[in-house]
């Protein structure tokens, strides 16, 4: 497997959770991809036979640290719509795609750079109250 930094386009480097986040045994066992210069990683899918993962497929694009909190951020206010049960996940990603004016197929926030991070949220202000997901729902989620 091959991944290339989105920000230099140099080859990332496969390490393990030890280099990223030294102060969480927890995650020693996870893979990331790494730029160094760039101070950027992206977490890897666990491994599943099924889906043909062996562990180092990226979740998505490499991010900084900006774009790691754009992340955060865009999925804490997105994925209370589906995880409330208010809609379901395919519902709530068509919704999402329309909002962005893309398709669907290319609609995953681990994707997204930090402009469209920022639609997402703004997409999702007010549509949470709308359709009333309940304050600890939101709360718990990330
Ligand atoms: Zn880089």
């Amino acid at each position: 497997m091959n991944v290339i930094c989105s920000y230099c386009q140099q080859p990332a480097e496969l390490v393990d959770g030890t280099v990223i986040y030294p102060d969480r045994p927890d995650l020693h066992h996870k893979r990331f991809w790494r730029c160094d210069p760039c101070e950027a990683h992206v977490g890897c899918h666990d491994p599943n036979p099924r889906f043909g993962y062996d562990g180092t497929q990226p979740l998505g694009r490499l991010a900084n640290e900006g774009l790691r909190r754009a992340k955060n951020r865009a999925h804490a206010v997105f994925d209370p719509l589906w995880r409330s049960g208010r809609m379901t996940r395919v519902q709530a990603y068509a919704w999402l795609a329309k909002k962005l004016g893309i398709a669907v197929e290319a609609c995953h926030i681990g994707e997204f750079d930090e402009a469209r991070c920022l639609r997402v949220v703004q997409a999702c202000r007010g549509v949470a109250e709308a359709i009333r997901i309940p304050q600890r729902t939101r709360a718990r989620s990330r």
